[in-house]
C-alpha cells in the first residue's frame, strides 16, 4: 500500500515510511492511495475472532509489504496482551438501543493505548532494520503523553521528549508520565499553556538545524498508524451487533478528529456504519463545521473533558481531502487560507459528502453532568466526562430504534474522579494495575516557555539519527 500526502507535493511512501515520518514534508497528512475493501462474506468470516487476530486481518491491507501477516499478528498479540480485559475492547449494553465500547483497559486508562501500544512496537520493528534512531517529540494535554511514554519506555533506538503545560494536567495524568523512569523518557513541564507546548513541537519539525541532526517522529494522531489501529474496534463492535447484516451507529467523543475518522475508514472498507455522531464539548468547531460548513477557530474554553478542549482538529484535513476529490493542490490552498485567517468554509462537495455519514452534537457542562448521572442511576455504570459527551450525543441523535448506537468510552472514570463524584456521589477508584501511582518516584524537568530552551534540552539529550 502506498501513502500520499493530503497536500499533494510530498513523496509517496510505503507503510514503514509513513509510520516513521509522521507528518508529510509538505505539511500534509499521509492517507492510503485508495481504501481497501472487504466483501460482505469476508466481514462475516471475521465474527468471533480474538481481538489480536481481528486486528491483524483488518490492518493487513494497510501494512502491505512492510510486515508479513505472521509478524503483524505477533505484534498485535503482544500489544493487546497488555490489556486488562481479555476482550481488549469489551462492549456493554446500557438500554434497548444504547451501548458503550470500553476502550480504556490499556495500561494508561484511555483509548490512546489501543493505537500507541502497537505504534511503539512498530517503531522498534522498523528501526531495527537499519541503524537509524528516532527522536519522538510531542506535546500533551494529558492522555497522549502517558500512553506514548508507556508504549516506548525502554525501547531501543527511540527517545521520547514529552512536553506538558506545568500545573495544567491532572495529578493522575502527570504521575502516569513522570513515574516512568526509563532512561529514554524525558518529561518536560513548560511554563505556559498546551497551545504553547504544541507550537514549540510544530516549530521543531520545521527547524532544519534540529531535523538535520535528529529524525524527529510523531506520536499524535497525525501519524497514520494510529488511525489504522483504531479502525479495528469499529469492526469488533459492529460484528458483535450483527454486521455485516445489520448497520450500527457510533457516537464518538471528538477532539482532533482521529478516533471518528477511523470510523469513516471502517465505513469505506465496507463495514455497514449507519451514522457517525461527532460529539464535542463547548469547544465546538467541528459541530459548527458539520452543521453549517463554517470551520473557524475560536478560543479554547477549559472543560471537565480536557482531552477534547481543542480548536483545530488536525485529522479533519484527511476527511476534507477525501470528500473533495483527493485534490492535493486544492487542499493545500484551502489549508493555507485557514492558516492565514483561522477560518474556512467547506465546499459543497465536502458538506454534502460529510452529511451522508456524519452528524454532530455539542455537550455543555450540564449535559455532561446529567449524562454521567443518567448512566449511573439508570444503568449502574460510572462513565468519564469525555464518554458523557458521546453518550449525550448518542441519546439525542434521533437514530431510528432498530439501529444500535455504540458510544466509544474513551477514558476510565478514575482518570477524572472529581467530575464523576460531583455528578454521582461516587468516587471511582484507580484499577489495581495503577494502584501505587501516588507512591512512585517522579522524574521531570521544568523549563521556561521558550523554544530555545526546549530545543537545547532535546539537542543535548537525544541520540543523533544515525
Ligand atoms: C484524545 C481523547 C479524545 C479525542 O480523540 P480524538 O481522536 O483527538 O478526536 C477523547 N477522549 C479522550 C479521553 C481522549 O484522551
Amino acid at each position: 500500500m502506498e501513502y500520499i500526502s493530503t497536500r499533494g507535493s510530498a513523496p509517496a511512501l510505503d507503510f514503514e515510511g509513513a509510520t516513521l515520518a509522521g507528518l508529510a514534508s509538505d505539511g500534509g497528512l499521509y492517507v492510503p492511495r485508495e481504501w481497501p475493501r472487504f466483501s460482505s462474506e469476508e466481514i462475516a468470516a471475521m465474527a468471533g475472532l480474538p481481538y489480536a487476530e481481528l486486528a491483524a486481518k483488518v490492518m493487513a491491507p494497510f501494512v502491505g509489504d512492510s510486515l508479513t501477516y505472521e509478524r503483524l499478528l505477533e505484534l498485535t498479540t503482544q500489544a493487546y496482551g497488555r490489556f486488562a480485559h481479555k476482550a481488549v475492547t469489551p462492549l456493554k449494553q446500557l438500554d434497548e438501543q444504547q451501548w458503550v465500547l470500553e476502550l480504556f483497559h490499556g495500561p494508561t486508562l484511555a483509548f490512546k493505548d489501543v493505537a500507541l501500544q502497537l505504534l511503539g512496537l512498530l517503531f522498534e520493528e522498523f528501526l531495527s532494520r537499519s541503524d537509524r534512531n528516532l527522536t519522538i517529540v510531542g506535546a500533551t494535554s494529558g492522555d497522549t503523553g502517558s500512553a506514548a511514554i508507556d508504549a516506548v519506555a525502554g525501547r531501543e533506538k527511540v527517545d521520547i521528549f514529552m512536553l506538558h503545560p506545568h500545573g495544567r494536567v491532572s495529578d493522575v495524568q502527570r504521575r502516569q508520565m513522570t513515574t516512568v523512569l526509563a532512561p529514554n523518557v524525558y518529561n518536560i513541564a513548560i511554563e505556559g499553556s498546551f497551545d504553547d507546548a504544541q507550537a514549540m513541537v510544530k516549530r521543531m519539525f520545521n527547524d532544519t538545524d534540529m531535523t538535520g541532526r535528529f529524525a524527529i517522529g510523531a506520536v499524535n494522531s497525525i501519524n497514520w498508524a494510529r488511525l489504522m489501529a483504531q479502525v479495528v474496534y469499529y469492526f469488533a463492535a459492529a460484528l458483535q451487533l450483527g454486521a455485516p447484516h445489520r448497520a450500527v451507529a457510533f457516537s464518538v467523543p471528538t477532539g482532533n478528529f482521529g478516533d471518528v475518522f477511523a470510523g469513516y475508514v471502517a465505513a469505506q472498507m465496507g463495514l455497514p456504519v449507519a451514522k457517525l455522531i461527532v460529539a464535542t464539548n463547548v469547544n465546538d468547531i467541528l459541530h459548527r463545521a458539520l452543521s453549517t460548513g463554517d470551520y473557524s477557530q475560536g478560543t479554547v474554553t477549559p472543560t471537565a473533558a480536557p482531552s477534547m478542549d481543542i480548536q483545530v482538529s488536525s485529522n479533519f484535513e484527511r476527511l476534507l481531502f477525501d470528500l473533495g476529490g483527493r485534490n492535493g493542490q486544492a487542499m493545500a490552498e484551502q489549508m493555507a487560507g485557514f492558516e492565514a485567517s483561522k477560518a474556512m468554509q467547506l465546499t459543497n462537495a465536502q458538506r454534502e459528502g460529510a452529511a451522508a455519514l456524519f452528524q454532530s452534537a455539542r455537550a455543555d457542562a450540564d449535559d455532561m453532568a446529567s449524562t454521567i448521572r443518567w448512566a449511573w442511576e439508570s444503568c449502574g455504570e460510572l462513565i468519564d466526562p469525555h464518554t458523557a459527551c458521546g453518550l449525550f450525543a448518542a441519546r439525542t441523535a434521533g437514530i431510528e430504534a432498530m439501529t444500535p448506537v455504540v458510544t466509544l468510552a474513551t477514558a476510565h472514570p478514575a482518570k477524572f474522579p472529581e467530575a464523576v463524584e460531583r455528578s454521582t456521589g461516587h468516587r471511582p477508584g484507580l484499577p489495581a494495575r495503577v494502584g501505587d501511582l501516588f507512591d512512585r518516584e517522579e522524574k521531570c524537568v521544568g523549563l521556561p516557555g521558550t523554544y530555545e530552551a526546549v530545543a537545547e534540552f532535546v539537542a543535548s539529550h537525544a541520540t543523533p539519527k544515525a
